[in-house]
């Protein structure tokens, strides 16, 4: 049979797809792409873009789609089997793509196409030739042939290394259990996770309960434990994973940091940059370190008086001392008091498919889309469903995969990710397809799920991403939806449909009572809305300490003295930490976005789009949140254009204006902002 990675005639054929097809599928396909490459350069002696350019995307697209289902089923399956072969698969690739970036015939080749570009040739097609060329500069494929074959063996180390840092996290977090015997030591717990931690005993022949260390239970028992001790057990387990603090020192990931922290910055310096942090940059919208630097601090002295007044707040209501593993409890409690609501009372309102019918209908009323869902789509789990994406006129634009629910051995988190991009390259179109994938409690035994009002935003949020990959108009994959999209903007479209999830009339048509199916009353929202303040000033201050420690850490690396993680961490926590973390803290040894996922000198990001996303949502406000007329600017100035545009300026077209800070700061409830 042939193999179905290479089957670019369906959707990815799931149940088909196993381990061993990955390198068989990915050698054919790179060994096909350097013969066409070759002829493509003894070809085309005066190419242009359709000769040259459109090929190059041609094959970009297409080994894109084979190896998305892999790195897809090796972080929602979690067998050794997908990892092992999505780590033998990965050296391939990642050389393959140094390879491609550093062929200084094929620079030349894209030189002469810029240069050739005629004056009508349209922002896109500039952009990506632009791109490209800018990309093999970041590559190194001006260097002399030593750095250059130095260079490539550290993107291999490098990649290594990453996935070596996530698997041993993953690995930290599957083998930390906690067993309960005496149901007294659980009182607070709500009922979904009361009932996930019996099954996972049952699961394993044992009586009682079973804690994990999913995200699910975490956050249940942080929040909703009365007994301090096992928070404290809970919160010990979470800090420490991937460190020397836990209960096996064999997933202590301090050495990946070291070596993933010297590789980047070794690279960087190769191509031209001082550290890793100025390289970072060069593909994002901040345009300096000192900008990002300033920025941060900037948002934390506008944010610092309003936390410290939070905090003293909630010690005076909690009227003990605060740990770090107090505080999430506290500020539960102190909404259920003062706002009288809960997380409980309102997951009731939010059965997880009631919720997915809202979010599709608010697309439709934004963006003239319609969501249907599609049977006898194979996948890869049976909770997973596919949905087609139709424009106005029915013509479909794309579809996605939901994956909602926790399970075992899947990575934890909520994300996007591209299953095939959008293309349109001689006349043949081929839609874009994602992935949506969440982490939330599973259904119960009577195969209700209900979402927290925080999943219900991770849920906007994710969706936010999504319509960003499927509404891009881009032709060409390399730029089109989420593509070459500076990563500090990539957040935008997706924390702008958070904000969506604060509106009373888009909750209600989110909200159905498990019960009696009546849809949120208004005296809950308001409630809820009340309390959306709560917390949000240390959670930004947090943010803060994230984004400035992930910076500090890439821009001040200095080879001499090796990575400084933990001084660095704990100058960062004098300079702007509100809450004191104890000394066994060792976030940054589980900091999958900086030293696993893309965020690397780049978790600032996080606030740097919020900011946009809060002014922009501001434009909504102005006109009665949903507006039809606005969603139509956004649509057509920001998420058709993908990478296409530079981003300031689209946002200026979209806003009128560029982005101002005040909007993020009144939405945490920071007066006088
Ligand atoms: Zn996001």
């Amino acid at each position: 049979m042939a193999n179905p990675l290479l089957d670019t005639t369906s959707l990815p054929r799931f149940t088909d797809i196993s381990p061993e097809h990955v390198l068989p599928a990915l050698k054919e396909i790179v060994a096909a792409h350097r013969q066409k490459l070759a002829e493509l350069l003894d070809k085309t002696p005066e190419p242009d873009f359709d000769s040259l350019v459109a090929p190059l995307e041609e094959m970009g697209h297409e080994l894109a789609r084979a190896w998305s289902p892999v790195n897809h089923l090796q972080g929602v399956l979690g067998s050794t089997a997908w990892r092992e072969a999505y780590n033998d698969a990965l050296p391939l690739l990642t050389e393959h793509g140094t390879e491609l970036s550093q062929n200084v015939r094929l620079q030349q080749a894209y030189a002469i196409v810029e240069s050739g570009l005629p004056d009508d040739a349209g922002p896109a097609r500039r952009s990506v030739v632009e791109h490209a060329l800018r990309d093999f500069r970041l590559f190194g494929v001006d260097l002399p042939a030593v750095e250059k074959t130095r260079f490539k063996v550290i993107m291999q180390q490098l990649a290594a290394t990453q996935a070596s840092f996530e698997q041993n996290v993953q690995d930290a977090s599957d083998a930390w259990v906690l067993h309960i015997d005496d149901a007294s030591e659980l009182t607070g717990l709500p009922p979904h996770a009361l009932a996930r931690a019996l099954a996972e005993a049952r699961k394993r022949d044992r009586r009682g309960w079973l804690l994990t260390l999913d995200y699910p239970t975490y956050d249940a028992v942080m929040k909703h434990a009365e007994n301090r001790g096992l928070r404290e057990t809970l919160y010990h387990g979470w800090v420490t994973r991937g460190s020397n603090q836990g209960s096996n020192n064999c997933w202590d990931n301090s050495a990946n940091i070291d070596i993933i922290l010297s590789l980047r910055h070794e690279a960087a310096q190769l191509v031209g940059y001082a550290n890793y942090a100025e390289y970072s940059l060069a593909t994002k919208m901040a345009a300096s370190t000192g900008e990002v630097l300033s920025f941060l601090r900037k948002l934390a002295s506008r944010t610092r008086a309003a936390a410290e007044k939070d905090l003293a707040d909630l010690h005076e209501f909690a009227r003990t001392a605060l740990e770090p593993w107090d505080v999430s409890f506290w500020l539960e409690k102190l909404k259920q008091r003062k706002y009288s609501i809960s997380n409980e009372l309102l997951r009731q309102y939010f059965p997880v498919n009631t919720v997915v019918e809202g979010l599709f209908e608010l697309a439709e009323r934004l963006y003239g889309v319609t969501l249907v869902s599609a049977n006898n789509i194979a996948a890869w789990h049976g909770s997973v469903h596919y949905y087609t994406i139709r424009n106005e006129d029915g013509e479909p634009i794309g579809g996605f995969y939901t994956d909602l629910f926790a399970r075992g051995g899947k990575r934890s988190g909520a994300w996007i990710d591209e299953c095939i991009s959008r293309k349109n390259l001689n006349g043949n179109t081929v839609r874009p397809v994602g992935y949506l994938v969440c982490n939330f409690s599973p259904p119960d035994e009577t195969g209700q799920a209900l979402l927290t009002h925080d999943d219900v935003v991770t849920l906007f949020h994710e969706f936010g991403h999504m319509l960003h990959h499927l509404l891009t108009r881009i032709d060409y994959p390399s730029i089109a939806g989420i593509n070459g999209v500076p990563w500090d903007a990539v957040e935008l479209p997706s924390q702008l449909m958070e904000n969506f999830a604060w509106h009373y009339d888009v909750l209600q048509g989110c909200s159905s009572h498990a019960d009696t199916g009546e849809p949120l009353p208004r005296v809950l929202f308001d409630k809820l809305d009340n309390s959306r303040h709560v917390g949000a000033t240390l959670a930004m201050m947090r943010q803060i300490e994230f984004g400035l420690f992930d910076f500090r850490l890439h821009s001040e690396y200095d080879p001499k003295t090796g990575a400084a993680v933990l001084d660095t961490l704990n100058e960062v926590r004098e300079e702007v930490a509100i809450i004191r973390h104890p000394q066994y803290n060792r976030m940054p040894m589980s900091f999958l976005h900086v030293f696993a996922g893309g965020y690397a000198a780049g978790y600032y990001s996080y606030k740097w789009a919020e900011v946009l996303a809060a002014d922009a949502f501001d434009a909504f406000e102005e006109a009665g949140v949903v507006d039809r007329e606005t969603a139509r600017r956004f649509r057509s100035k920001i998420l058709e254009v993908g990478g296409s545009r530079d981003i300031m300026q689209a946002y200026i077209a979209f806003r009128g204006r560029k982005p101002e800070i005040g909007a993020l700061l009144r939405q945490c409830g920071i007066e006088g902002a």
